[in-house]
């Protein structure tokens, strides 16, 4: 016990530390600053790049941890009351908010769903590729149990979730506006290169089939023209069942797959069984739901990780 405080106590003191260089969780809001409070990864990062030098990001998921499960304590909480921005991706991610939201009423923060005026998919919908009809999304307002969030995977809705962020920053903070505007327009360039190098890299491979851990890149999927197998479901945690392995088998002996992607936020053992079992290799391929610390310390971001994750698909489909 006794020892656990104390590891608990080096946890804090180290993650305080880290608070001053970017995904770490700061403890208090800013006073000359627009605080924005994020409640993800992808969420923190285009609003550090849109707001600039005039916000104060706190990404409530700490480093290192997958945010599928996570919920909000106390502390969290206290920096979301304190912040004049709320970012969250909404489509289901956050199984916590519709009921924190209910609690916030008293307090001068405003919510944003990040993922707003993003075509969202249906969980399992890119499974028959790119020539499903236009008519099966989900245009729905009410994000179902069905919708799959994973929204941030397609740069096209990456751009858009940044717009969002940069029209709740205008509103919220009017007299920057045209530092918001032109530090989108910079932004939004550099996620339209990143789309075109997915498509100028995709297009042309032999393979259209991956085989991933966590059922994250149906938007990805359905922007480039691939199909997804995963052996767990939209959440990372899910325990698979002796047929889903099953399926899982055959559908790599069926396609030629030659790798089974895997993420660094959960453990890779599922993964590495099934490709021993299967005989092929992994490769990461990262649903950027966090970082670790150790690729926040390199500088990691939303692009430079899509490009890692480029090259691996491309390796992987050849
Ligand atoms: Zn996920």
């Amino acid at each position: 016990m006794k020892r656990r405080r104390i590891l608990t106590g080096l946890t804090l003191a180290i993650s305080l530390l880290l608070a001053g260089c970017g995904g770490g969780q700061k403890s208090a809001v800013v006073e000359d600053k627009i605080n924005i409070t994020t409640s993800f990864y992808p969420l923190y990062d285009f609003a550090v790049k849109v707001g600039g030098a005039h916000v104060n990001v706190i990404n409530l998921v700490p480093a290192g941890v997958e945010p599928h499960d996570w919920t909000p304590k106390g502390r969290d909480i206290k920096n979301i009351g304190d912040s004049q921005l709320f970012l969250y991706q909404g489509a289901g991610f956050e199984g916590w908010v519709d009921d924190f939201l209910k609690s916030l009423k008293d307090s001068k923060v405003k919510p944003v769903v990040a993922s707003t005026g993003v075509e969202l998919l249906k969980a399992g919908e890119e499974a028959d590729g790119h020539d499903h009809g236009k008519d099966e999304h989900n245009h729905t307002e009410e994000a179902g149990k069905d919708t799959d969030p994973h929204a941030w995977l397609s740069p096209k809705n990456a751009k858009k979730m940044s717009e969002n962020i940069k029209n709740a920053l205008v509103e919220a903070d009017p007299a920057h506006k045209s530092d918001y505007e032109a530090n989108y327009s910079a932004y939004a360039a550099k996620l339209d290169a990143l789309d075109k190098q997915y498509k100028d890299s995709l297009t042309g491979l032999p393979k259209k089939e991956i085989a991933v851990s966590h059922q994250a890149f149906a938007y990805l999927c359905h922007d480039y023209g691939l199909t997804q197998m995963a052996i767990m479901g939209l959440s990372p945690d899910a325990e698979p069942t002796a047929q889903d392995m099953k399926k899982m088998r055959e559908y790599i002996g069926e396609h030629g797959i030659k790798y089974i992607f895997f993420e660094e936020l959960v453990s890779d053992k599922l993964a590495k069984t099934l490709a021993k079992d299967a005989n092929v290799e992994t490769l990461v391929l990262n649903p950027l739901e966090g970082l670790t610390e150790e690729q926040v310390k390199q500088g990691k971001d939303y692009i430079s990780v899509m490009e890692e994750n480029l090259k691996n698909l491309t390796k992987a489909l050849q």
